[in-house]
């Protein structure tokens, strides 16, 4: 038997009570309930399902089986035959409502001021996004397109809804033909908009409230028009508010001045990276000058074994890197930096150490993690207190030709 389905009507009841046709038990504790007739939207047409209760229990999900409305309850099922008071999620519907005539208002005007075809539709939980028919839409052409949706709210057309058939269907002025076929249900924006739909919509556009098109994305060759629409867009406007006042009064500027105020500190900000990278480079040098007065010669190797302070990972490598450019060259650096300690340890090539057999071995003194390849190795350790004896331990390595 077929589900009668309420929520064609216009408009569709948010309160109603039916017959319980069918209640099965679901392995999971939730349970499914069919109903002799519902105003439950099921999931469809890129539209999400309804909410709400049937009998004091959530309605979780809804979909459709062929002809018959399926609902997914949490908590109690009703009896086969019992007589059930129905409540839909008003607010919930409200939005899905305002999304769909919404889009319907946008697409048509889409049509009208471009010649852009509807190709795809997607109510997402933060926005609605319509896919046209071309590589890209003009922004100016977006912004008459917003216009010319929000005149249509604030005409307040009436949407309605009708049955049509193949012999009346061809009579319709559809704005696309229809991908279903028998009886068709048609919805209507006055003489704006005529199109096969099978969704919820609200009965005049100007519960709409607004529309506003916050930007596009390219996909596939075509344009994904990302809508904030109803409520939804005023709650958006009342958020970028909040954020441009926030800004606003972080940098001391004007609204309209905080794209120029960011770009400045942007371009201030890079400089300064820029003059510190340069800095330090030149400071590593320095402290790879003043280490290598501390060498040791072991055999044709020089040994620098070294203990820094508050020094980062990136300055090791650095002093490192330069020591061993010079060759015949062996560098252990460490830095203590409270409970941690960062290790570096470098080989120049000409030197033929690889620090792979011994490393493990070392690393077990600091407790220290990490690694790397020729000819730089570094790490981490949590250790400080072996920080000595791994660098006697590099010494005695080396001396012994075993690093
Ligand atoms: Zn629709």
């Amino acid at each position: 038997m077929s589900t009668e389905l309420l929520y064609y009507d216009t408009p569709p009841p948010e309160a109603f009570t039916a017959r319980v046709v069918d209640v099965r038990r679901l392995t999971t504790g939730d349970g499914e309930v069919v109903l002799d007739r519902t105003s439950f939207y099921p999931e469809g047409g890129g539209q999400p399902c309804d909410t709400g209760t049937i009998a004091g229990s959530a309605v979780l999900h809804v979909r459709k089986e062929n002809d018959v409305v399926v609902h997914l309850i949490g908590g109690a099922t009703p009896t086969v035959g019992a007589e059930v008071s129905c409540a839909v999620d008003a607010l919930r519907r409200r939005d899905f409502q305002q999304q769909h005539t919404g889009q319907h208002v946008v697409s048509a005007a889409l049509l009208r001021a471009g010649g852009y075809n509807t190709v795809g539709v997607h109510q997402g939980d933060a926005y609605t996004t319509i896919e046209v028919d071309a590589p890209q839409v003009p922004a100016a052409m977006l912004d008459a397109v917003e216009d010319a949706t929000n005149a249509v709210i604030m005409a307040d057309l009436p949407v309605t809804t009708e049955w049509a058939d193949e012999s009346t269907i061809d009579r319709l002025p559809l704005r696309r033909p229809p991908k279903v076929s028998g009886s068709i249900r048609i919805v209507r924006i006055a003489d704006l908009d005529c199109v096969a739909c099978g969704g919820v919509h609200v009965g005049r556009t100007g519960e709409i409230r607004l529309i506003r098109i916050i930007g596009t994305e390219s996909i596939r060759g075509n344009t994904r028009i990302i809508v904030k629409i109803g409520d939804r867009a005023l709650r958006d406007y009342r958020d970028a508010s909040r954020i441009v006042s926030n800004l606003s009064r972080t940098l001391s500027a004007q609204p309209a001045e905080i794209e120029a105020r960011i770009c400045q500190l942007t371009d201030r900000a890079e400089r300064a990276e820029t003059a510190v990278a340069d800095r330090d480079a030149r400071l590593q040098r320095l402290t790879a000058a003043q280490l290598r007065w501390q060498s040791r010669s072991i055999g044709n190797v020089s040994l620098i074994a070294s203990v820094l302070r508050d020094e980062s990972s990136g300055f090791l490598r650095g002093v490192t890197e330069t020591l061993i450019a010079e060759g015949s060259t062996v560098a252990a650096l460490a830095s203590v930096d409270g409970d941690r300690v960062l290790w570096s340890v470098g080989a120049s090539v000409d030197t033929g150490m690889t620090f792979t057999t011994s490393r493990a071995r070392m690393l077990a003194l600091i407790d220290g993690k990490g690694g790397g390849k020729p000819p730089i190795w570094q790490g981490v350790g949590t250790r400080p207190g072996g920080i000595d004896t791994f660098m006697s331990a590099i010494a005695d390595a080396v001396e012994t030709g075993s690093l």
